[in-house]
């Protein structure tokens, strides 16, 4: 008693007559079993078909689709409609089936091109959506497929649809199959083994639905790579409609974006965008550091006719260095040892000309006072930054650093 799978003979089959040869409950779920089927049974990573079945003045929904003990179960919500040796109406939901079709045969078509860019790598596992595909490949130990090589594998992988190959399905006996396709693995044992084979591209054992060919993928496109295991890499990849729509939505946001910059070439935009950005912050940066200059100058005592600024601040290490290296090219005559606490400490030292003639290396004052820290630093005579752990230390250790500059100076 088992049921002829229309699926094989022909995967383009979307509804079909056929005889109830079962009617049976297994769990609380109904099912029943037909002499022929078009409806996919959950196999080899592809998700079963969903559809209706419907009688003289009924229909139901078939949810899903099993192979169990040789028997293929449709199952549905009741079944009181039926009688064994009935006739009824299947209609598979294609919309969903083609997605199917489609995501497999993309996943051949990728695994083709893998073994053409990344050479002799091994399936870890694979698996069927109607939005997406999964295709695990044991690269090996610290390898790793490299963004080139998808780019390589995603363009060939289309290549081959645009060339829209051939793809036969054919059923061989067991030890023939192995004879003629030495390097495919065989999970087990079969009477029969079905070869999927994409025109001089790949060949693989599948019991899957497949397109009749390539151009019917449509597009492919590698979502992403990530890494699912030790040596195995995982590629997420879509086709089909799927792919397409996808297609649309981003040329849709590129369009948006195109209006909204009001200019044709986008990137150019972009890239002009970016770099007024980048001035205007560097602008921001350097006024908030006049401002901040202005502020500190008030703590800064006269010495002879060297002005020195000791003192702890409260800005980022980033405008520290702004606001030293600016504030020492302002005045020529000016020594400046900055600190802030944040944990630990950091500290910034810069020296004009001036102050650099009268024998002051700022450079030697940060390591020392770094080392108060617990940390360490240096630089030029004219800039130097540095610091430690010891963030309570900082007030000491900028007061020594006032008092080697004095040394210096006097
Ligand atoms: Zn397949």
């Amino acid at each position: 008693m088992s049921t002829e799978k229309l699926y094989y003979s022909d995967p383009y089959l979307k509804s079909f007559e056929a005889k109830i040869l079962k009617i049976g409950v297994e769990d609380g779920e109904n099912y029943i079993v037909l002499d022929q089927t078009a409806f996919y049974p959950e196999g080899g990573g592809q998700p079963w078909d969903t559809g209706k079945i419907k009688g003289e003045n009924f229909e139901v929904e078939v949810y899903k689709v099993l192979e169990v003990g040789g028997e293929i179960r449709h199952y549905v919500k009741s079944v009181e409609d039926f009688s064994e040796g009935a006739t009824v109406l299947g209609e598979i939901n294609w919309e969903r089936r083609i997605l199917h079709m489609q995501h497999h045969t993309a996943s051949h078509i990728v695994w083709g091109a893998i073994r053409r860019v990344v050479g002799d790598v091994k399936v870890a596992g694979s698996g069927i959506h109607a939005d997406r595909a999964r295709i695990e490949v044991f690269v090996g130990k610290g390898r790793k497929i490299s963004h080139e090589q998808l780019e390589e594998i995603e363009w060939l992988a289309n290549k081959i649809i645009w060339e829209d190959r051939k793809v036969k399905t054919y059923f061989l006996p067991f030890e023939e199959a192995l004879r003629k396709f030495p390097e495919l693995e065989v999970k087990k044992a079969v009477k029969e083994v079905r070869v999927v084979e994409i025109e001089d591209w790949d060949v693989n054992f599948c019991g899957g639905t497949h397109v009749a060919r390539t151009g019917e993928v449509l597009a492919i496109r590698i979502l992403r790579r990530e890494r699912a295991g030790e040596g195995v890499d995982r590629l997420m990849i879509t086709a089909g409609k799927t792919a397409i729509d996808m297609f649309w939505k981003e040329r849709l946001d590129v369009e948006n974006i195109r209006k909204m910059l009001n200019e044709k070439n986008v990137l150019k935009a972009v890239q002009n965008l970016l770099d007024s950005k980048n001035k205007l912050e560097e602008k921001v940066m350097s006024l908030e550091a006049e401002i901040q200059i202005e502020k500190l100058l008030g703590k800064a005592e006269q010495h002879g006719d060297l002005k020195i600024l000791v003192t702890c601040v409260d800005i980022p290490k980033k405008s520290m260095e702004a606001v030293a290296k600016r504030a020492v090219q302002k005045y020529p005559n000016l020594v400046v040892l900055i600190g802030r606490v944040n944990g630990g400490a950091a500290v910034i030292g810069a020296a004009g000309e001036k102050a650099i003639d009268k024998g002051i290396n700022i450079g030697d004052i940060i390591n020392k006072v770094s080392k108060i820290l617990g940390g360490g630093g240096g630089g030029q005579l004219n800039f130097a930054k540095g610091g430690g752990p010891r963030g309570d230390m900082l007030e000491e250790a900028l007061e020594n650093g006032k008092k080697l500059i004095l040394e210096k100076i006097s």
